[in-house]
């Protein structure tokens, strides 16, 4: 799990000259009160069943500008249901485990996992701007795993070794919490690995801190010597505003050096958050105004803590037909789950 002092982003070093600092800043003023949460809403705690428990296991964590797209008065908004820590999450599940996807054992090297032919994941850091609930990392010890926290060298060495990876997916926690420098360090490294010739990026800051996407960050990317893949994560349409079109805008135009760079979303489906055909038919449509294409819908990782989340496989597939009813073909995402030993994620439809 994402240990209570997650550790914050580095503080804007002396020669960043302003540029990029803002977002830190808002990184750091975001809440992580529960009742403080619910009194920004006009909600009542008791009423809600929050749990203490559940947040000192995985502390509660929200942005103000995502907080300011939730509905006030409404305990059940879509957005508040994704962060709230309630008491739900204590409740003993039996098949909802620790590792819920296999990453222990697939783990090739300091914050590098290799399950699927031609990809790395590199766990870059394990801190988030926003916890999720439904997380699978949320017990994932990331203190030891993460590939920046080892200067990134074993995880170089891992990359390097191994002439089959042609894919590097940077992933997390979220990457993009890290100072753009520090990935400007990794990038220039993986850069020296020949066999590397596509880089992804797994991030929800875009969405839940758009200000992340900031001129630095857009250097940064327009440098890189491969296309680039940006796998956004939004699982309901309100979590888009005006604010996350632009910072979306600005990365569909900082054009890599080496090809283009291309926006995906992954989403995953959550009981109570977006499961009608209604609520994801919106979020696809919301994401490609974007300019996101529709990449994996997830069925639920059974972790530990999300058991009230999860669909059963007849409701997702039935959602999913709907989907392929009203939807172009490229507005339809695959509907996956990640079984620990395939080879891929498993296709449900
Ligand atoms: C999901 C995942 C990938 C990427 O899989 P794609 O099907 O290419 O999106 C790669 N490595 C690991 C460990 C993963 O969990
Ligand atoms: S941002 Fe991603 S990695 Fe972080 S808590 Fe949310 S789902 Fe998990």
């Amino acid at each position: 799990m994402i240990p209570a002092a997650s550790p914050a982003p580095q503080p804007a070093s002396a020669h960043d000259g302003g540029r990029g600092g803002d977002w830190r800043r808002l990184w750091r003023e975001s809440v992580r009160d529960p009742r403080e949460l619910l009194a920004l809403l006009g909600l009542e705690a008791a009423a809600l069943r929050i749990s203490d428990a559940a947040a000192a296991q995985f502390p509660l964590r929200v942005p103000r500008g995502f907080l300011a797209r939730m509905r006030p008065g409404d305990p059940h908004d879509p957005l508040l249901r994704q962060v709230l820590p309630l008491d739900a999450e204590m409740q003993p599940a039996p098949g909802f485990a620790f590792d819920a996807v296999g990453d222990a054992a697939a783990r090739a090297g300091h914050g590098v996992i290799r399950k699927y032919r031609g990809r790395a994941l590199l766990i870059a850091t394990g801190s988030c701007a926003v916890h999720c609930r439904y997380c699978f990392r949320r017990h994932f010890p990331y203190a030891e795993e993460t590939a920046a926290a080892a200067g990134w060298e074993q995880a170089l060495q891992a990359l390097r070794a191994d002439p089959g990876i042609s894919e590097v997916i940077l992933s997390g926690g979220d990457p993009l919490s890290l100072a753009t420098g520090k990935l400007a360090e990794l990038t220039a490294q993986l850069a020296g690995i020949a066999h590397v010739r596509r880089l992804r990026i797994h991030t929800r800051l875009p969405v839940v801190l758009p200000e992340r996407v900031d001129a630095e960050l857009s250097d940064w990317l327009r440098s890189l010597p491969w296309p680039v893949a940006v796998v956004l994560h939004a699982n309901h349409a309100r979590e888009f505003d005006a604010d996350v079109d632009a910072a979306c805008a600005r990365l569909r135009a900082a054009r890599p050096a080496g090809g283009e760079l291309v926006l995906f979303n992954q989403a995953v489906l959550l009981r109570g958050i977006n499961d009608s055909a209604e609520a994801l038919e919106a979020l696809f449509e919301r994401g490609y105004a974007a300019g996101v294409l529709p990449y994996y819908l997830h069925q639920l990782d059974r972790v530990q803590g999300a058991a009230h989340f999860e669909i059963d496989d007849a409701r997702a597939l039935a959602l999913h037909a709907q989907l392929v009813a009203r939807l172009p073909g490229y507005l339809v995402p695959r509907l996956v789950r990640e079984v620990a030993g395939d080879l891929s994620k498993r296709p449900l439809a």
